[in-house]
């Protein structure tokens, strides 16, 4: 005790750190404050590891000089950065969801450093819509009358519900009663919005005569079905078809809402994922109004596209919500170009990362995770490589039972355990991220870029080169 008393009392001031040379040199170059804080850190540290019992000097000259260079360091990273996704799940939300194609990115670009006819009419010279950019496009792709478009799936539920159901009631299925993650539930957004909700049937089954017997002449306004993208009810099971559920409710004059989530515009079939709807499915269902994410199976930015009949789209252009959630013009830029893809299965496919991710096999994804394993054994003998089936999974709340046959890299270090390996890679400029399992660190390729491979390879050999 005695000895960290006098430890403390050792530790130099800021002022003093401050005037170290290596210190001083970068005051003359960094903000004050940044070098400053640094220092802060540096003495607020030591503290820590003193109290902990696990330091019984002062760090010399030379250590002040490496760790305060070391914070700098970090602290003139930018925060938000790249990481590289070995974990073989495609939308990871964490990481991001999905990965913007080519011409989306060019798309942003433009938008983002010039000027653009955002809301300006370029034929007329008078101000324009910002949604005319991806209507036209969304009304060819999907057979909607009228479209538009928010900042994410979250708040075009939210729109729709405020502005088509308020002080009504809405019916949807008990098994329906979806969360999808943070404070988003349905009965939630449903008593934001104003509306009442009604449950019917239950969690494993509901019937057509269970909607039909809820609705009340006087207060029902909408039927709302949302797609249970994140879960799914095995076994003694029943739903209402989407067309049932549409005949039904215009016998009654009334909307039948569609939330999509994931909202898929090609068919995911040939990639071996059956039990996901198309946004066009839902179309031809005749559904009124539906609503999808822009970030998902879509595979473009966040943003949540709704579709539907020119009378619920023009309410909700009135609504004061529209506004709050308006959809940004780099967002909008990035949609359009990604839509534009789809007018061609082939340059979608060939384009969109999500979709050329999806559309790979254990035959393709065998040479690619057998050329890191390569890399990896030429660059550093400080680990044992070897090549592994494993699966993969879509993720972002999408198709949560669909797992996809995939090829790691498996890497089971020499001199550290996996797990302090899977530390120091995610702490490296470029982290990597990976999982552990059976004692291994696993690279799944489906979800990497070649490109990144020699990026890896030296991550790994500088992570395991430390003792
Ligand atoms: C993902 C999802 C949402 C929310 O979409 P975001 O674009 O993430 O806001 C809403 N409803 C369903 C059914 C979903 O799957």
């Amino acid at each position: 005790m005695s000895n960290q008393g006098t430890l403390f009392r050792q530790i130099p001031k800021v002022d003093e750190l401050l005037k170290l040379p290596a210190v001083a040199k970068r005051l003359e170059g960094d903000s004050r404050a940044m070098v400053v804080e640094a220092v802060r850190q540096a003495t607020e540290e030591l503290r820590e590891e003193i109290k902990e019992g696990r330091r019984e000097q002062l760090p010399t000259q030379g250590e002040w000089e490496e760790n305060i260079l070391n914070l700098l360091e970090e602290k003139s990273q930018s925060h938000l950065r790249r990481v590289i996704n070995g974990t073989g799940i495609i939308l990871h939300t964490n990481l991001g969801r999905a990965c913007l194609a080519p011409q989306a990115m060019e798309a942003v670009e433009a938008a983002a450093s010039h000027y653009s006819n955002l809301e300006y009419d370029l034929e007329q010279g008078t101000r324009g819509s910002r949604y005319s950019h991806v209507t036209q496009l969304l009304k060819e792709l999907t057979g909607a009358e009228d479209a538009m478009v928010v900042n994410n799936n979250a708040a075009a539920v939210l729109l729709i519900l405020s502005s088509l159901t308020k002080g009504g009631e809405v019916i949807i299925s008990r098994g329906e009663l979806v969360e999808i993650g943070g404070s988003f539930r349905i009965p939630a957004i449903m008593e934001q919005s104003g509306s009442h909700l009604v449950e019917v049937g239950t969690t494993n089954k509901t019937h057509f005569a269970d909607y039909e017997q809820a609705i009340d002449p006087e207060r029902t306004v909408a039927l709302l079905k949302v797609h249970t993208s994140n879960f799914r009810v095995m076994g003694f099971t029943q739903e209402v078809p989407l067309a049932d559920l549409v005949k039904l409710g215009h016998a009654h004059n009334l909307p039948v809402i569609h939330d999509l989530g994931s909202g898929a515009l090609v068919s995911l079939e040939e990639y071996g994922i059956k039990d996901e709807p198309t946004v066009q499915q839902s179309m031809q269902a005749g559904v009124d109004v539906l609503s999808f994410s822009g970030d998902k199976l879509l595979g473009g930015p966040q943003a949540g596209i709704i579709l539907g009949k020119a009378q619920y789209i023009a309410k909700m252009k009135k609504h004061p919500l529209t506004r709050a959630l308006r959809i940004d013009k780099m967002t909008l830029a990035a949609l359009e170009a990604t839509l534009r893809l789809y007018r061609d299965r082939e340059q979608a496919v060939g384009n969109i990362p999500l979709l050329k991710m999806l559309s790979q096999t254990r035959e393709t994804l065998t040479p690619k995770a057998e050329l890191l394993a390569q890399k990896i054994a030429g660059t550093t003998h400080d680990c044992t490589v070897t090549v592994m089936e494993e699966f993969g999974q879509v993720g972002g709340g999408s198709v949560p039972t669909q797992m996809l046959p995939s090829m790691v890299v498996a890497i089971r270090p020499h001199t550290i355990s996996p797990d302090e390996l899977e530390s120091r890679l995610r702490h490296c400029k470029i982290p990597v991220v990976g999982r552990i399992s059976h004692d291994r660190f696993l690279l799944d390729v489906r979800t990497i870029e070649p490109e990144d491979f020699d990026l890896i390879g030296e991550n790994l050999k500088a992570c395991l080169a430390r003792p």
